[in-house]
């Protein structure tokens, strides 16, 4: 039994450069590891190295040095049995127009040299919700069903990993929860998940651990509740009796910025001052207080703090 689900260790990544571009560094050295079980969020902005990373572990681009064990199989040196235990979900939705869906996962079983009488096309098909579209042309599906589909064709060989590329960009609200609900499902049947994303809550929501990557760097790798609370900052948001003259600074104050002409939002340390003293300086500044809400940072002010905006 692998210690963790994958391990990554000093990764690099260069793009060989071409004439209208030079090489580019996409993985500076990474190293982390998914625990077995877990959903494990992989976020940072675009052009940050995720689906480097992720395109590697699937065998799809070559590293130019590192090592990577998927379930305790390195992908050099075990190739075959690390591609055996890790289904990818890519970012791209790419499909033959003609195959139905049916048709998709047999091809895919097919492809892994499963025999047909152990094949489960008709098992993920429910699993997904596409049980009715059995038979439809694939191009026939919406965005949405094409993605369902994708990750029924990545479980096809039953892999212990399931990896997802960005599985909500430009995916409407309803879908992005269906799409939760059946990673959910997945992970309760001990899949551990794999996710990339840019949406900071649905991270925040879903995984239990999430690693930051800006630049090709690791920049933070922690438990989400850890990744919350390491701030231990709390933010209040005053609207005042008039127009602000310029942000009010104090001492105590971590942050202070004028969002709308009459409110003000206060970045403060919870554990060295109140949202009482907060106000009460306001008012030495002259303002009347009119409204006031708090909370707690979030994983986006997190982000911030560690990306340097
Ligand atoms: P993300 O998925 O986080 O948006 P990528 O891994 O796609 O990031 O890209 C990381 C960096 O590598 C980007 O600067 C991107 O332009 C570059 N890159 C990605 N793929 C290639 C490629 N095939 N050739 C050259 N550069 C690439
Ligand atoms: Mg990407």
């Amino acid at each position: 039994m692998a210690d963790a689900a994958i391990e990554i260790r000093d990764l690099e990544k260069e793009y060989a450069g071409s004439k209208k571009s030079p090489p580019k560094q996409a993985l500076k050295g990474v190293s982390f590891d998914v625990p077995e079980g877990c959903v494990f969020g992989l976020l940072g902005p675009n052009g940050a190295g995720k689906s480097t990373l992720i395109n590697i572990m699937a065998g799809l681009v070559n590293k130019t040095s590192g090592s990577v064990k998927i379930w305790g199989h390195d992908i050099d040196t075990d190739h075959r049995n690390a591609k055996l235990q890790i289904g990818i979900v890519p970012q791209e939705i790419v499909f033959d127009p003609f195959f139905t869906p049916f048709e998709v996962l047999e091809n895919q079983g097919g492809f892994y040299g499963i025999p047909k009488a152990l094949r489960r096309s008709e098992e993920l098909l429910k699993a997904v919700r596409l049980e009715d579209k059995r038979n439809a042309y694939a191009r026939t599906l919406s965005g949405g069903m094409k993605r369902r589909l994708l990750i029924a064709k990545a479980m096809v060989h039953s892999p212990p990993i399931l990896v997802l590329d960005e599985p909500t960009a430009g995916v409407d609200v309803e879908l992005r929860k269906q799409l939760w609900e059946l990673v959910g499902e997945l992970n309760a049947e001990g899949v551990t998940v794999v996710l990339t994303t840019h949406y900071l809550e649905e991270a925040e929501e879903l995984c239990e651990q999430i690693a930051i990557i800006n630049h090709g760097e690791l920049i933070a790798n922690k438990p989400t509740r850890e990744l919350v609370g390491m701030m231990g900052e709390k933010i209040v948001r005053v609207s005042v009796d008039k127009d602000l003259g310029g942000p009010i600074m104090e001492p105590c104050f971590t942050k202070a910025e004028v969002v709308e002409p009459r409110v003000l939002e206060v970045t403060y340390d919870k554990s060295g001052t109140t949202a009482g003293q907060v106000l009460s300086l306001i008012q030495q500044h002259g303002y009347a207080i009119q409204d006031v809400t708090t909370r707690e940072a979030d994983l986006e002010d997190v982000f911030v703090q560690l990306t340097g905006g």
